[in-house]
């Protein structure tokens, strides 16, 4: 790496599409989503950056990269940031960090914004530390807050299994920070701004994706506003359907413990917790899972919280607005049975 970035910001050089030099400004990478608009968690981090550069008297900028994003590219620059740089070219469908972090590198030239946010997804979880080493930035993942004390940035991330939150700060002339779902608030409406479209230069990867694998369609679990998941309880895949028409009765997403997805029973792209996806909807559904540490750092910002589970001494009910202690192979079709009578879906089922 050093010898295909050497010495990043020790020279002056003038290439480049953003003038950070005064400003310092806040810089938001946005992802797309499956249809090329902009994710909902692009769009929080446009919030998050542009109040946090209202803060610090200073602008803030996105950047989206990937193939037939112009909708994403628009939908940001409703957000109130002041520019759009936009990378739309077919060699960018679907990630490559060689390509996305050089990409992201030409695009700001040797100039440093003060902060740089990334949604903490798969991407970003690549992309940060490898954007922090090649600005020679300070990288601070996973973080549940981004506060402004003064002209300093804080930075809050769960630490020891999300028992604890840790604040820091960086003491880079750049910050780059991965920001979970829900920190940041949407914002749009306003007049759009400039979209700037930047050339891609072709590059050639060091490492090339091997296969890609389409997660389901439907709701993505880190933008849904429900979210039903299942643990060991479940017991194999047969119980995931009936979690599933649930999760599709709410027009939500379906999740799942790890240990579900260890066995197979279902992809681990469900995986919610500290080595799976983090989530924050509004409603959290858990069935037959006990409510580790490591499970629970995945949804804690979750709004409400029902559970179910067959021990009415199960560790989820202590951190659950809701709780039924009972079979969920009894309250789920029960439930199911209501939501159908309540929503006029499935009337007699
Ligand atoms: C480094 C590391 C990382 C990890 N990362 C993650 C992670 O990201 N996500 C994650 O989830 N885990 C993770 N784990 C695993 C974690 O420690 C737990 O083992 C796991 O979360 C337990 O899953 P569970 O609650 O489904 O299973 P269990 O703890 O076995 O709980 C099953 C629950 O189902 C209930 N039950 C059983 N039958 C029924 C029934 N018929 N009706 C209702 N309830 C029933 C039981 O009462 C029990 O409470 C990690 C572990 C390590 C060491």
């Amino acid at each position: 790496l050093k010898e295909r970035w050497p010495g990043r910001g020790r020279e002056s050089g003038k290439r480049g599409f953003i003038n950070l030099a005064d400003g310092r400004k806040v810089l938001v990478v946005a992802e797309p989503d499956r249809d090329g608009g902009a994710s909902r968690l692009s769009l929080e981090l446009a919030g998050l950056g542009v109040a946090l550069a209202r803060g610090l008297e200073t602008g803030a900028v996105g950047f989206i990269a990937g193939n037939g994003i112009g909708a994403g590219a628009g939908e940001l620059a409703a957000t109130g940031l002041e520019r759009v740089l936009k990378a739309d070219d077919s060699s960018l469908a679907g990630y490559n960090p060689d390509v996305a972090t050089r990409l992201l590198e030409e695009a700001l030239g040797d100039i440093s914004p003060r902060v740089i946010l990334l949604g903490h997804t798969p991407a970003g979880q690549d992309l940060g530390p490898r954007l922090g080493f090649a600005l020679g930035a300070g990288v601070v993942t996973d973080c549940v807050g981004v506060e402004l004390h003064g002209s300093c940035i804080r930075f809050l991330k769960p630490v020891y299994g999300g028992n604890a939150v840790a604040s820091m700060e960086t003491t880079t002339k750049t910050a780059v920070a991965t920001v979970r779902a829900r920190v940041g608030k949407p914002s749009g409406g306003g007049a759009p701004c400039e979209i700037t479209d930047i050339r891609v230069t072709p590059v050639e990867p060091r490492l090339s994706i091997g296969e890609t694998v389409e997660e389901e369609r439907g709701v993505s679990l880190e933008d849904a506003g429900v979210v039903v998941s299942g643990g060991r309880g479940i017991g194999g895949e047969e119980g995931f359907e009936e979690l599933r028409e649930l999760a599709s009765l709410l027009g939500g997403a379906l999740g799942a413990s790890r240990p579900p997805c260890d066995s197979g029973w279902i992809p681990s792209t469900a995986q919610v917790g500290i080595t799976g996806k983090i989530v924050a909807p509004d409603l959290y559904i858990a069935v037959a899972l006990s409510g580790s540490t490591q499970h629970l750092t995945g949804m804690s910002d979750s709004g409400k919280v029902v559970s179910i589970n067959s021990d009415p001494d199960a560790y989820i009910f202590k951190v659950s607005d809701y709780g039924v202690a009972g079979d969920w192979k009894r309250v789920i079709p029960a439930f199911k049975r209501r939501l159908g009578e309540i929503t006029g879906e499935g009337r007699g089922s």
